[in-house]
């Protein structure tokens, strides 16, 4: 079998290079002439730890090609996935402009039997309609199948991800599709990987519950830290307790500035949409992106509340950018708001973040100062605000800061610091949720 994966960015070009090291022959196509050009060099389009040598050694053996000949692709391919964008619009509804685009090519190109398998993260009731669409469009009727294979991938630890998922879900009405992924992805079914053979609407809704339910876990937690400020509480013991109970469990108990990235804000509010579509409103969902909205609100009033109650003519320096570690992915990133915001309410800004300083250049422009290391977006700010939980900031030489800084004054968003030793080399803290 030879496959085709169509879009390249952080979902298709780590599944088709994982595919390739899986043995199999990949060609990775996108539109983005410039983006294939790079990677054909062996030039990364984004930063993900450990892509680089993956792309690299399977480029080198052969098994894997870039190509922005989307149709061309297409005809020698048995299985295509697609892996377009799937943004939002105005109107919190998926923009399916994208999956269309390439479901447009697939019904013109259609020269034998293919597989397409839609990867992107699309509405509910999606995977058929591109089914129909295909079917009138193409001129070989019904010489296809159809499966929804929805990606669980987390951006910053994408490569581990492809090779240990926790499950792999497909969607499909044909016995023989599901035999074919499961062939494909044999390396993770050998190793005991979980496979959930599903009918596609279930498949659709999977992914949706689950970024749902990932949100509302880190908005509750939020909303928790918050109250404990207000209660003297820490929430560090609060979490401790919660996390030992069996049905509740430790992970993803962080509090920080609220959720951001490429997919929870967006696959949150194309899932109200959806199911308020089918009569089915999610009303915790809904309050979830309220909540959320709420929170980062209620980070710049904490830093405008460590600055006394004036941001105008100050200078807050921020760490990180990036909507977490380990990426250079902006989209969605809370410290987008944040900013943006604290601007609004007259402050200077510098900032450094370690991958993400040429993404935050297109979105801030001359708005904000570029800085080249931490210690410098420390010198002369009233406020430094850690935004993103990178690891150099865990090791921070606080005594360095405090003498380059006009104030002695730390926002810690993400929890990094050590509480006493912030306070002991005399800074005036605050974390989220912390006593
Ligand atoms: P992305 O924006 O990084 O990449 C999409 C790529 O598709 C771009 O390179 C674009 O040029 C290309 N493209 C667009 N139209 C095309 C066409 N007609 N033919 C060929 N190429 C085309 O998107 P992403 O972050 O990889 O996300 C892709 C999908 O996977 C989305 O639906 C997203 O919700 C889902 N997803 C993303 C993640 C994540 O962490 N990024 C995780 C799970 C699922």
């Amino acid at each position: 079998m030879k496959l085709a994966i169509i879009g390249t960015g952080y979902v298709g070009l780590v599944t088709g290079a994982g595919l390739a090291d899986f043995g199999w022959d990949v060609t990775c196509v996108d539109i983005d002439k410039k983006k294939i050009e790079e990677l054909k060099k062996g030039k990364m389009p984004f930063y993900e730890s450990g892509l680089e040598p993956l792309v690299k050694k399977n480029l080198m053996e052969n098994r894997l090609s870039f190509t922005y000949n989307v149709s061309e692709s297409i005809k020698n391919s048995d299985v295509i996935f697609i892996a377009v964008g799937t943004p939002s619009k105005e109107d919190g509804s998926t923009d399916l402009s994208q999956v269309y685009d390439a479901a447009k090519i697939i019904a013109n190109s259609i020269n034998s039997y293919k597989l397409v398998v839609l990867k992107s993260t699309v509405p509910i009731g999606t995977t058929r309609k591109i089914y129909r669409f295909i079917t009138e469009a193409s001129n070989i009727k019904n010489n296809f199948d159809i499966a929804f294979n929805p990606e669980f991938l987390r951006e910053g630890s994408a490569v581990h991800d492809f090779f240990h998922p926790d499950r792999v879900v497909v969607g499909t009405e044909k016995p023989s599709a599901f035999e074919m992924l499961k062939e494909i992805y044999r390396p993770l079914y050998l190793v005991q990987t979980p496979f959930v053979f599903t009918e596609i609407e279930a498949a659709e809704l999977i992914k949706y519950a689950a970024n749902s339910f990932l949100a509302i876990k880190i908005t509750f937690i939020n909303e928790i830290a918050n109250l404990c400020e207000n209660v003297g509480a820490d929430v560090y013991d609060v979490l401790k307790a919660l996390g030992l109970d069996g049905r509740i469990g430790p992970k993803f108990l962080h509090p920080g500035p609220g959720y951001g990235g490429s997919c929870f804000p967006k696959d949150t509010k194309s899932f109200v949409v959806t199911a308020r579509g089918y009569g089915s409103p999610l009303t915790l969902v809904e309050a979830t992106i309220r909540a959320n909205e709420e929170h980062k609100n209620r980070m710049v009033k904490k830093v405008e509340r460590m600055l006394g109650g004036k941001l105008k003519g100050k200078i807050v320096g921020i760490l990180g950018l990036a909507f977490k570690p380990e990426t250079d992915d902006m989209r969605e990133s809370p410290t987008i708001t944040i900013i943006e915001k604290l601007l609004e309410k007259g402050a200077d800004i510098k900032a450094y973040d370690p991958q993400a300083m040429e993404n935050a250049k297109k979105i801030f422009g001359e708005k904000i100062e570029y800085c080249n290391n931490e210690y410098e977006v420390a010198k002369d700010s009233n406020i430094l605000v850690i935004a993103t939980e990178w690891n150099q900031f865990r090791a921070l030489d606080l005594e360095k800061v405090k003498n380059l800084m006009k104030e002695p004054i730390i926002a810690d968003l993400r929890n990094v610091l050590d509480l006493k030793m912030a306070k002991d080399n005399g800074f005036i803290y605050e974390g989220v949720g912390r006593r």
